[in-house]
Protein backbone atom coordinates (compact mmCIF):
# COMPACT_ATOMS: atom_id res chain seq x y z
CA UNK A 1 0.00 0.00 0.00
CA UNK A 2 2.60 2.33 0.97
CA UNK A 3 4.30 1.93 -2.73
CA UNK A 4 1.04 2.31 -4.57
CA UNK A 5 0.63 5.57 -2.58
CA UNK A 6 4.06 6.69 -4.45
CA UNK A 7 5.75 6.57 -0.28
CA UNK A 8 9.79 7.19 -0.29
CA UNK A 9 9.57 4.56 2.74
CA UNK A 10 7.73 2.51 5.27
CA UNK A 11 9.01 2.35 8.91
CA UNK A 12 7.56 0.09 11.29
CA UNK A 13 7.58 2.11 15.03
CA UNK A 14 9.12 2.04 17.14
CA UNK A 15 11.14 3.50 14.99
CA UNK A 16 14.64 2.70 15.31
CA UNK A 17 17.04 5.80 15.18
CA UNK A 18 19.56 3.40 12.21
CA UNK A 19 16.12 2.55 9.91
CA UNK A 20 15.25 5.94 10.19
CA UNK A 21 18.46 7.67 8.99
CA UNK A 22 18.85 4.59 6.47
CA UNK A 23 15.12 5.40 5.26
CA UNK A 24 16.14 9.23 5.22
CA UNK A 25 19.20 8.80 2.99
CA UNK A 26 17.86 6.16 0.79
CA UNK A 27 14.69 8.90 -0.10
CA UNK A 28 17.18 11.76 -0.91
CA UNK A 29 19.43 9.36 -2.40
CA UNK A 30 22.41 9.83 -0.69
CA UNK A 31 25.03 7.10 0.66
CA UNK A 32 25.82 9.38 4.09
CA UNK A 33 25.22 12.26 6.30
CA UNK A 34 28.23 12.72 7.81
CA UNK A 35 30.36 15.51 8.22
CA UNK A 36 32.94 14.75 5.75
CA UNK A 37 30.26 15.01 2.62
CA UNK A 38 30.49 18.22 0.85
CA UNK A 39 27.91 20.81 1.39
CA UNK A 40 25.45 21.65 -1.20
CA UNK A 41 26.33 24.79 -3.24
CA UNK A 42 24.37 27.52 -2.48
CA UNK A 43 22.44 29.29 -5.20
CA UNK A 44 23.62 32.67 -6.29
CA UNK A 45 20.44 33.56 -7.18
CA UNK A 46 17.18 32.25 -7.60
CA UNK A 47 17.15 30.22 -10.87
CA UNK A 48 16.42 31.87 -13.93
CA UNK A 49 16.89 35.39 -12.87
CA UNK A 50 20.97 36.95 -12.81
CA UNK A 51 22.22 38.58 -10.36
CA UNK A 52 21.95 42.23 -10.66
CA UNK A 53 24.67 45.26 -9.79
CA UNK A 54 22.97 47.63 -7.89
CA UNK A 55 24.23 51.28 -6.52
CA UNK A 56 22.81 51.78 -3.02
CA UNK A 57 22.79 55.43 -2.57
CA UNK A 58 22.41 55.89 1.50
CA UNK A 59 23.80 57.93 4.06
CA UNK A 60 22.25 55.88 7.11
CA UNK A 61 24.33 53.73 8.34
CA UNK A 62 21.82 50.83 9.49
CA UNK A 63 19.79 51.12 6.15
CA UNK A 64 22.90 50.38 4.34
CA UNK A 65 23.01 47.55 6.32
CA UNK A 66 19.63 46.28 5.59
CA UNK A 67 19.37 47.07 2.24
CA UNK A 68 22.60 45.43 1.00
CA UNK A 69 22.26 42.34 2.91
CA UNK A 70 18.43 41.95 1.11
CA UNK A 71 19.88 42.57 -2.12
CA UNK A 72 22.89 40.04 -1.54
CA UNK A 73 20.30 37.74 0.22
CA UNK A 74 18.96 37.40 -3.07
CA UNK A 75 21.81 37.00 -5.20
CA UNK A 76 22.55 40.95 -6.07
CA UNK A 77 25.98 42.89 -6.47
CA UNK A 78 25.53 46.04 -3.93
CA UNK A 79 27.61 48.83 -4.08
CA UNK A 80 27.03 51.44 -1.80
CA UNK A 81 27.71 55.27 -2.08
CA UNK A 82 26.92 58.20 0.83
CA UNK A 83 25.53 60.62 -0.69
CA UNK A 84 24.21 61.94 -4.25
CA UNK A 85 27.94 62.90 -5.25
CA UNK A 86 29.53 58.93 -4.17
CA UNK A 87 26.44 57.73 -6.14
CA UNK A 88 27.13 59.79 -9.25
CA UNK A 89 30.81 58.93 -9.11
CA UNK A 90 30.46 55.11 -8.61
CA UNK A 91 28.40 55.48 -11.70
CA UNK A 92 30.77 56.91 -13.96
CA UNK A 93 33.09 54.07 -12.74
CA UNK A 94 31.34 51.22 -13.66
CA UNK A 95 27.72 49.77 -14.73
CA UNK A 96 24.94 49.28 -12.62
CA UNK A 97 21.89 48.05 -13.25
CA UNK A 98 20.06 49.63 -10.74
CA UNK A 99 20.26 52.36 -8.46
CA UNK A 100 18.06 52.77 -4.84
CA UNK A 101 18.59 55.67 -4.25
CA UNK A 102 17.36 57.25 -0.61
CA UNK A 103 15.64 60.33 -0.94
CA UNK A 104 17.00 62.65 1.96
CA UNK A 105 21.16 62.37 2.17
CA UNK A 106 23.70 64.99 2.88
CA UNK A 107 25.77 66.82 0.65
CA UNK A 108 23.68 66.28 -2.48
CA UNK A 109 20.03 64.41 -1.99
CA UNK A 110 18.65 62.05 -3.96
CA UNK A 111 15.86 64.09 -6.46
CA UNK A 112 19.72 66.27 -7.45
CA UNK A 113 21.37 63.30 -8.28
CA UNK A 114 18.80 61.71 -10.25
CA UNK A 115 18.35 64.45 -11.58
CA UNK A 116 22.18 64.79 -12.88
CA UNK A 117 22.05 61.31 -13.86
CA UNK A 118 19.03 61.76 -16.15
CA UNK A 119 21.33 65.03 -18.15
CA UNK A 120 23.69 62.60 -18.37
CA UNK A 121 21.64 60.26 -20.26
CA UNK A 122 20.22 62.85 -22.04
CA UNK A 123 21.20 61.76 -25.90
CA UNK A 124 22.37 58.51 -24.95
CA UNK A 125 19.60 56.46 -25.41
CA UNK A 126 19.92 54.56 -22.21
CA UNK A 127 17.43 55.32 -19.12
CA UNK A 128 19.03 53.87 -15.77
CA UNK A 129 16.36 52.24 -13.47
CA UNK A 130 16.51 54.90 -10.19
CA UNK A 131 14.24 53.45 -7.02
CA UNK A 132 13.11 56.05 -4.79
CA UNK A 133 13.66 55.06 -0.80
CA UNK A 134 12.00 57.56 1.55
CA UNK A 135 11.11 57.38 5.34
CA UNK A 136 8.09 59.78 4.64
CA UNK A 137 5.32 57.68 2.90
CA UNK A 138 3.38 60.34 2.10
CA UNK A 139 1.14 60.54 -0.93
CA UNK A 140 2.91 63.21 -2.66
CA UNK A 141 6.55 61.84 -2.18
CA UNK A 142 5.46 59.19 -5.11
CA UNK A 143 4.48 61.93 -7.51
CA UNK A 144 7.54 63.95 -6.58
CA UNK A 145 10.08 61.09 -7.17
CA UNK A 146 8.74 60.25 -10.41
CA UNK A 147 8.73 63.73 -11.54
CA UNK A 148 12.49 63.75 -10.48
CA UNK A 149 13.14 61.30 -13.19
CA UNK A 150 12.74 58.19 -10.84
CA UNK A 151 11.11 55.36 -12.08
CA UNK A 152 9.80 53.74 -8.69
CA UNK A 153 9.36 54.26 -4.98
CA UNK A 154 9.53 52.00 -1.83
CA UNK A 155 9.22 53.44 1.77
CA UNK A 156 11.48 52.64 4.28
CA UNK A 157 12.20 50.38 6.01
CA UNK A 158 12.54 48.79 2.83
CA UNK A 159 10.66 45.01 3.27
CA UNK A 160 12.69 41.69 0.94
MN1 LIG B 1 18.91 59.55 4.31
Amino acid sequence: RARQLGLAANLMKPVKQSDLLDAIQRALGVSGLGPEEPAAPRPAAPAGRRGLRVLLAEDNAANQKLASRVLERLGHTCVVGDNGWEALAALEGQPFDLVLMDVQMPEMDGFEATAVLRAREQGTGRHLPVIAMTAHALKGDRERCLAAGMDGYVAKPIQS
